[in-house]
């Protein structure tokens, strides 16, 4: 835990997750800022009168971004114009983090959709149950099969949400 920082109890409240991001954590940018899906370290935490840039934010969260995996930064994000990706500055609002090892959320809890990069505050799966009937000596009998789930979902890309039942419990 980040005792370091002085959080008030409001930001403690709005943000309930912000006093375990640590330096060195790995994160990734949401679908509030451009530089969405990239993924990277935190470098620095700035707070307070740390505070550098004049964003009307709680905490700076400087990330060091990676290239991407698949395709060039220039193709996949020509809104950042060629600026480098170290050493970002980023708000409270635009970051998530992995605090689990799938799946990263922001600092006010939400999920950040590995696939949209939305951040997401309801998560479903359908569940069907398998039954079955099946004709015993003259008596229908009733048995329930493994039945069958499409897996947890972005209610916005519907893709898969694979948080290994580290924040979505059963
Ligand atoms: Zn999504």
């Amino acid at each position: 835990m980040n005792v370091a920082i002085p959080f008030t109890k409001l930001e403690l409240k709005a943000y309930p997750m912000i006093q375990k991001i640590e330096v060195g954590m790995r994160g990734v940018a949401n679908d509030n800022c451009d530089y969405k899906g990239l993924i990277g370290t935190v470098s620095e935490l700035r707070y307070g009168q740390q505070k550098e840039t004049e964003n009307d934010c709680i905490l700076e969260v400087v990330m060091d971004f990676e290239e991407p995996l698949h395709g060039s930064l220039e193709d996949l994000y020509p809104v950042l114009n060629g600026t480098g990706i170290g050493g970002v500055v980023l708000d409270e609002e635009s970051v998530g983090i992995f605090f689990e090892d799938n799946v990263a959320q922001t600092l006010d809890g939400k999920i950040v959709c590995p696939t949209c990069h939305l951040l997401l505050d309801y998560v479903s799966e359908v569940q069907e149950d398998d039954i079955h009937w099946n004709l015993e000596n003259g008596v229908w009998m009733k048995t329930n099969g493994e039945g069958s789930s499409n897996g947890k979902r972005c209610p916005y890309c519907d893709a898969r949400i694979d948080d290994d039942n580290a924040i979505l419990d059963y």
